[in-house]
């Protein structure tokens, strides 16, 4: 499947979740079992060094984590917004496009020596994947990267994760 064709399959909710906001939908695109394949595949031929983890970030990020950890033969570890993980955890706030908000990790989820690699659904200002960057880095492991299946570049997310020496990279603009 082309890019434009998986690019075609994201649907656009304009004035969601408040006016004047364009939402990028991947339901759409997740519904499409060619679409959905083509997708993780061709964002895992991205990934040139093996990672350990893949983080996957509450819970768009859970699907595009899953998939990339299955394809990349890694473990995945869940970065959950605050207050739904059973075990000890590390939380990070972070500001949203639109509010505030606060995300967790088990604080024994990964460890020093391990790379790990932050998946999420899409990439806007960057505040969601930069805190997952730094629970895994306050945990003691290393930021493998952060990969997306949609980046809107004019928000200044993927130049904010480059500035912090991330390697980033996404299926679509
Ligand atoms: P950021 O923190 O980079 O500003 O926003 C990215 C986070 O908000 C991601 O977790 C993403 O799921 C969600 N998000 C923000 N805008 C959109 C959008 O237009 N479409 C989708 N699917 N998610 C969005």
């Amino acid at each position: 499947m082309s890019p434009d064709q998986i690019r075609a399959l994201v649907r656009t909710i304009p004035d969601h979740p408040r006016p004047g906001i364009m939402f990028r939908d991947v339901t759409t695109l997740l519904l499409d079992p060619a679409g959905l394949a083509a997708a993780i595949d061709q964002l895992a031929e991205t990934v040139t060094h093996k990672p350990d983890l893949v983080a996957g970030i509450d819970a768009r990020g859970f699907v595009v984590g899953t998939g990339l950890a299955l394809r990349l033969g890694c473990g995945l570890l869940l970065v959950r917004k605050d207050g739904k993980l059973p075990g000890e955890t590390i939380a990070e706030d972070y500001a949203l496009e639109y509010g505030t908000d606060r995300l967790a990790m088990h604080v024994d989820a990964c460890a020093p020596g391990q790379k790990v690699l932050i998946a999420d659904d899409l990439l806007a200002t960057g505040g969601t994947a930069l805190a997952a960057a730094r629970l895994v880095r306050r945990a003691g492991a290393e930021v493998a990267g952060a990969r997306f299946l949609v980046d809107l570049p004019d928000l200044g997310g993927s130049a904010a994760l480059r500035a912090e020496g991330i390697d980033t990279a996404s299926l679509m603009e």
